[in-house]
């Protein structure tokens, strides 16, 4: 079948930044998602429209299709003293921040003796993308899946 919303999608993919870097892959471990609700990002969603299993492509996704364009207001500078609750502060440490009812997860960017910068920017926000993929599988979702909201079997869940 063709890839629609609602197939469930198995692909093998190299993602690399426009330098050529490598910065993540399937690498064996095929990353399988239903198609069409919002679980990949927009880009690759359109490369794959229609596509069916046994295609390989590479495909250029601009930041704005992928993990969105950076947002200097989600870069904050906020005082070292109130983060004291937390041991040994450093560059690219992950932390839980609460913003209005949720929380977010930022990343320390710098560390000085009175200000601890945070950027609670996705860390592939801004960067334009490329996919290196190769469609492994496409399958009707069972309507056990699409109440779950993810896959199961082979390259999914098992629960
Ligand atoms: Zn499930």
């Amino acid at each position: 079948m063709k890839i629609q919303k609602n197939a469930v999608v198995a692909i093998n993919y190299k993602l690399t930044d426009a330098s050529g870097e490598l910065l993540d892959e399937s690498a064996g471990q095929p990353l399988a998602f239903i198609y069409g609700t919002g679980q990949i990002i927009p880009g690759l969603e359109t490369a794959l429209d229609g596509r069916v299993a046994g295609d390989t492509f590479k495909v250029d996704i601009p930041a704005k299709d992928a993990y969105g364009e950076k947002y200097d207001e989600m870069i904050q500078k906020v005082p070292r003293s109130s983060l004291q609750g937390v041991n040994d502060l450093k560059v690219g440490m992950q932390l839980e921040a609460q913003a209005e009812d949720q929380t977010v997860v930022v990343m320390v960017t710098e560390v000085t003796d009175e200000f601890v910068t945070v950027d609670g920017n996705h860390p592939l926000a801004g960067v334009d993308l490329t996919f290196d993929v190769e469609i492994v599988e496409v399958r009707a979702a069972t309507s056990e899946e699409l109440d779950h909201g993810h896959v199961h079997g082979e390259h999914g869940h098992h629960h």
